[in-house]
C-alpha cells in the first residue's frame, strides 16, 4: 500500500460506519470515476463535432446534478463528509466541473483553448479519479475487516486491537475486561427454524449487543455463534454490570422470524481481565473457562474468571 493509500486509510473511521454505509461509499466512489469518464466523453464529443455543449457539462450546477454531486448533497451532514479526504474530493469535483464548463463554452464560441488549459483540465480529472480510487480501496479494506453476516469486526482485527488495549492499560493503569459471549442452545434454533432463520437471529442478537454496550466497548465475531466483547476501563464488577444488562436485554427482546411466533434466545458470558504482559491466548482461555462454567451452571448468566476458579 502506498503512502497515499495509507493516508486515505486513516480517513476511514474504524467502527463508526455500518457495513451498509461502507458498501454504499465504495459503490458511489467507484461510480463517480465511471461517471466522470462518461462526462468527459460528452465534453470531447461537443468540441470535436462542434456541437453545442451538453447541459451536463456547462450548466452552472452541473456538478451538483451529477450522481456524485447528488449523493454528496443528500449526505453532506454526515460526519464522514467533513473528513478531510471527502472534503477534498468534493472540492476537486466542483473544480473540474467549473473548469470544463469554461473551456466547453470557449470552444463552442471558437475562442480557442490553450494547451495549458486543456492539460490542466485533464490533470484535474486524473487527480479526482486517483483520489476517488484510493478512497474506494481504503473503504473496501475497512469493509473486508467486517463480518458479512453480522457487520461486526472479524477475528483478524480483534487480536491487533486487544494488543493495543493491553498497551493502553499498561500506560494508564486502568483495568480492561474481555468477555466471550455464546448464544445458548443455538443449534436448536437452526434445527427448529432452519439455517436462514438462524442467520437472522444471529444478526439480530449482534445488533442488540451493540446497541446495549457502551459506545467505547467493542465486539468481534469470534466463531460461529460466539463473540468477543472488549470492555475498556472496566474491572470485573463493571463488566458484570454491563453484561448483565446486555444479557437481560437479549432475553427480554422477542425476535421475529417470518410468518412465525416471535422467539427468544439467551446468551452466556465468560469474563476475564486483560493483563498487560500476559499472552492473549491465556486470557482467552480464562474467559472460555468462565463461559464453560456459565453453561454448566444453567446458561443465561455472566461468570467472571477468578484465580479460585482456575
Ligand atoms: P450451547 O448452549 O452449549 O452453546 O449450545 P449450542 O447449540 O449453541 O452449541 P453448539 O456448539 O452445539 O452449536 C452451535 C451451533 O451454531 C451449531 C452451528 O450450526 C450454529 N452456527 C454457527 N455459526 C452459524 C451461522 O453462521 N449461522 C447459523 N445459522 N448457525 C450457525
Ligand atoms: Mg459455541
Ligand atoms: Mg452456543
Amino acid at each position: 500500500m502506498s503512502a497515499q493509500d495509507n493516508s486515505a486509510q486513516q480517513q476511514v473511521p474504524d467502527s463508526a460506519l455500518s457495513r451498509r454505509q461502507l458498501e454504499e461509499i465504495v459503490r458511489e466512489l467507484e461510480v463517480a470515476v465511471e461517471e466522470t469518464r462518461q462526462w468527459l466523453a460528452l465534453f470531447h464529443r461537443a468540441l470535436v463535432c462542434r456541437l453545442r455543449p451538453d447541459p451536463e457539462v456547462v450548466t452552472e450546477d452541473a456538478h451538483r446534478v451529477s450522481r456524485f454531486g447528488r449523493w454528496y448533497s443528500t449526505n453532506r451532514d454526515d460526519d464522514i463528509f467533513s473528513q478531510p479526504a471527502f472534503a477534498m474530493l468534493v472540492e476537486m469535483h466542483q473544480g473540474l466541473y467549473a473548469h470544463a464548463a469554461i473551456l466547453a463554452v470557449r470552444g463552442w464560441k471558437d475562442d480557442g483553448i490553450s494547451t495549458e488549459e486543456y492539460d490542466a483540465l485533464l490533470h484535474k480529472i486524473d487527480s479526482f479519479n486517483e483520489q476517488a480510487g484510493r478512497m474506494a480501496r481504503a473503504f473496501r479494506a475497512a469493509l473486508s475487516d467486517l463480518d458479512p453476516l453480522t457487520g461486526t469486526n472479524t477475528r483478524s482485527t480483534m487480536e491487533r486491537e486487544l494488543i493495543r488495549e493491553q498497551q493502553r492499560m499498561r500506560r494508564s493503569g486502568r483495568p480492561c475486561s474481555i468477555a466471550i459471549a455464546d448464544i445458548d442452545k443455538f443449534k436448536s434454533v437452526n434445527d427448529t427454524y432452519g439455517h436462514q432463520a438462524g442467520d437472522r437471529v444471529l444478526a439480530r442478537v449482534t445488533r442488540i449487543i451493540e446497541d446495549t454496550l457502551r459506545p467505547y466497548d467493542s465486539i468481534y465475531r469470534f466463531g460461529g455463534e460466539e463473540f468477543l466483547i472488549c470492555l475498556p476501563d472496566s474491572g470485573p464488577e463493571d463488566a458484570r454490570r454491563v453484561l448483565d444488562r446486555v444479557r437481560n436485554t437479549i432475553s427480554e427482546t422477542p425476535i421475529m422470524i417470518d410468518g412465525g411466533d416471535p422467539l427468544s434466545v439467551t446468551v452466556s458470558f465468560g469474563v476475564a481481565q486483560l493483563v498487560p504482559r500476559r499472552n492473549l491466548k491465556d486470557i482467552m482461555e480464562r474467559a472460555d473457562r468462565a463461559l464453560y462454567e456459565a453453561k454448566s451452571g444453567g446458561r443465561n448468566q455472566v461468570v467472571v474468571w477468578t484465580a479460585e476458579s482456575a
